[in-house]
């Protein structure tokens, strides 16, 4: 038997995180790694924060899980502060991106079922997108490395270049629900979407009775530095997917919607065991906790100018390696005239800074949200010590 017990669907590198504080992360071999990963967005409050952590021991202890054949006082809470904290009336609870973007994919095709106009199921999504690993989430993009293989995939999926707005409106037909889009691509390579083609696609919404479904499972939850990155917008969605950082670490999302988007979503339409668990809803409430409190996202837009200015400093000296930083808040990329992947092993391996590559050889930058002047002055040293000594493999 040559297969691993993991299933290897995973490049896994060297690291063997086993421990974590703060910003840090320990190797089973005991190195210190600067996790500007963050578990790819995840550890907002980064690694062991005593508040998500007691949250979380003492509701283990007092109520893990129950069925949601019971009511639930713990979803009942945490869904009402995001109701409170959003444009949404409404919420469903989900263990994962994935199962988020499932959701406002079944909420966008059941409105218009429930509108009389079932025909209207196709969602216009956009080239690069990244919305998860299951089927339908897999159909949302048109990225082959995702879907080779998998076929026959789910129909109702228009594909259209990002941040092209003509192009999306062009595609409209009677059978479109709605656009399905990240605010600001996170895997696809830290494009944030340009002011004219997000609030061109609400236009065009409110123009022909589509919906507005955002994919803010990566640029939501205080990444960009206001609570969801379409707040910079000026435009508020139908429906939005949110996960990674809404749970620090413990595994949840959330499918928001207005009460009219969900309109179609009666009793029995969806459901999901462990989908809001009272385990997941304290670490939700943690998280909130931390995050809205007064300033604190005001500090994350404030720390990701400056690891912006720190990084866009950098550029002049390391030329030949890099061509521009992109994103926002504490989303950036770093594009580079390299291999990102080349270069992150190299941060990791050789500086013990810990970044993600995405598409377009852009370098990651996803830090915790809780960094402070140290950490982003340590991680402008290492990723500028790292172009010194970086030498790209020769690819011919
Ligand atoms: C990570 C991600 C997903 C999928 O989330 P999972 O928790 O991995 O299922 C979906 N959309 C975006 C934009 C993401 O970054």
């Amino acid at each position: 038997m040559t297969i691993t017990a993991l299933m290897p669907v995973y490049p896994r590198s060297g690291v063997r995180p086993v421990r974590g504080e703060g910003c840090y992360l320990y190797g089973e071999d005991g190195t210190q790694y600067l996790d500007f990963a963050a578990g790819i967005a995840v550890n907002a409050l980064g690694h062991g924060h005593p508040h998500l952590v007691k949250a979380i021991a003492d509701q283990a202890a007092t109520l893990m899980h129950v069925s949601n054949l019971y009511g639930s006082p713990q979803g009942e809470a945490l869904a009402q502060r995001i109701v409170d904290n959003s444009f949404a009336d409404t919420v469903f609870f989900t263990n994962s991106g994935a199962e988020a973007v499932e959701c406002a994919i079944k909420t966008a095709r059941r409105y218009h079922f429930a509108n009389g106009s079932p025909e209207r199921h196709k969602l216009i999504t956009f080239k690069n997108a990244f919305h998860g690993r299951t089927l339908g989430a897999i159909s949302a993009t048109d990225q082959p490395k995702m879907r080779d293989g998998f076929e026959p995939l789910l129909p109702g999926f228009d594909y259209v270049a990002f941040n092209d707005l003509e192009g999306a409106l062009a595609k409209i037909d009677g059978e479109t629900a709605g656009f399905l889009v990240e605010t600001v691509q996170g895997e696809g390579g830290l494009m944030a979407g340009t002011p004219e083609f997000i609030q061109g696609l609400r236009k065009a919404c409110d123009e022909h009775g589509l919906l507005l479904v955002l994919d803010e499972v990566q640029c939501g939850y205080g990444r960009t530095g206001t609570f969801f990155a379409h707040e910079q917008y000026g435009v508020t969605p139908d429906i939005m997917a949110v996960a990674k950082g809404i749970g620090g670490g413990f595994p949840l999302g959330a499918c928001l919607a207005t009460e009219e988007a969900a309109k179609g979503m009666v009793f029995g339409t969806h459901g999901s065991t462990y989908g809001g668990n009272p385990l997941a809803m304290a670490a939700g409430q943690a998280v909130l906790d931390v995050m809205l409190e007064p300033g604190f996202l005001d500090g994350v837009k404030a720390k990701g100018e400056r690891l912006r200015s720190g990084l866009e400093q950098m550029i002049p000296n390391h030329d030949h390696l890099f061509e521009e930083i992109r994103g926002k808040g504490l989303m950036l990329g770093i594009k580079l005239k390299a291999d990102a992947r080349e270069f992150v092993a190299h941060l990791r391996d050789h500086h013990q800074l810990l970044t993600v590559a995405a598409g377009g050889n852009v370098v990651r930058v996803l830090p915790p949200l809780v960094i402070d002047e140290k950490h982003i002055a340590e991680a402008v040293e290492k990723i500028s010590a790292g172009a010194r000594t970086f030498v790209p493999a020769a690819n011919d």
